[in-house]
């Protein structure tokens, strides 16, 4: 059998995209889970008749491993509605695979790149939504999802668990340096945007990878990028070999390494984070999304 191959055009990929997986979820209140596959994390919501999850893992088989999960600790209940965080196949790419039925939900800017690309294994948005801010109710689960403008990818929803004081935002903040290669965060608002969530009252983050942090760790994951755009910045000053890896790595260590070396990761992974973001200066940001005014891209 072949499976669904999101845009792979090998058929080599078949072994990656049914490599045996495994999802395991942690119970963070009554009516809330969070899911991971030892890499990538979301979170799924236990509704009145059925079940509210977030994004769908990265390939075939770890859809099916999530689904199995969710059997697992919500058995009789099936899963209704999926809300897509964003775009990225490596985490919304195979719903075909985890819940072939379900109403599918994202922002509008999400809904039309996943139109347009038609990926094998991602099933088109059935509910695109407008704006920056729905308190939404899908069969009795209440919460609040939230585009305050660019961050990641194309149309980034984050969520807000009022009375859990719980916050997820997908593959945008960690509490750790290991995310390095950033291809399409949109810098020019990145820290902006994300620090004003701390508005919400939170205590625990869900990020899109990795381990659950609190409120400080979300701070920090925000300090640290904000820091790391100034290093980059002074690389220019200091004539930095910006396209050099080892180079601008060790610079970047030099600059950051008293307040961020104890960050998981710093050590492999600050330098290519580094080249990423020493390159949207040099060229001034990825279009649209990058200007001050990215909220021209919240409108149709
Ligand atoms: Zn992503």
């Amino acid at each position: 059998m072949s499976e669904h191959q999101g845009i792979f055009t090998s058929q080599a990929v078949q072994d990656y995209l049914t490599a045996p997986a495994t999802v395991t979820s942690e119970q963070l209140s009554d009516r809330l889970w969070t899911a991971s596959d030892g890499k990538y994390r979301t979170i799924f919501i236990e509704a009145d008749n059925s079940v509210v999850a977030f994004d769908t893992f990265g390939t075939p088989a770890r859809a099916r491993a999530y689904a199995a999960e969710i059997a697992r600790v919500i058995p009789g209940k099936q899963v209704s509605t999926i809300i897509y965080s964003h775009d990225h196949l490596d985490h919304a790419g195979f719903a075909a695979d985890f819940a072939p039925d379900a109403n599918i939900v994202a922002d509008e800017m999400t809904a039309k790149v996943v139109a347009m690309r038609g990926a094998d294994g991602q099933l088109p948005v059935s509910e695109a939504l407008s704006g920056t801010e729905h308190r939404v109710n899908y069969d009795g689960a209440e919460f609040v999802l939230l585009n305050r403008g660019p961050v990641l990818g194309t149309g980034h929803l984050s969520a807000w668990f009022e009375a859990e004081k719980v916050f997820f935002s997908s593959d945008t903040i960690l509490a750790n340096a290991r995310y390095g290669l950033m291809p399409d965060y949109h810098i020019a608002n990145f820290v902006k945007i994300m620090r004003s969530f701390l508005d919400l009252d939170f205590e625990r983050f869900v990020p899109g990878r990795y381990e659950l942090t609190d409120r400080a760790g979300f701070e920090t994951g925000c300090d640290y990028i904000e820091a790391m755009q100034i290093a980059c910045q002074s690389a220019f000053l200091n004539f930095v070999p910006i396209w050099i890896h080892d180079v601008m790595a060790g610079f970047v260590q030099n600059e950051l390494g008293k307040r961020f070396g104890h960050l998981d990761g710093f050590k492999e992974h600050s330098g290519q984070t580094a080249i990423r973001v020493v390159h949207h200066y040099l060229m001034g940001g990825w279009g649209l999304e990058d200007t001050p005014e990215a909220g021209i891209l919240l409108g149709d």
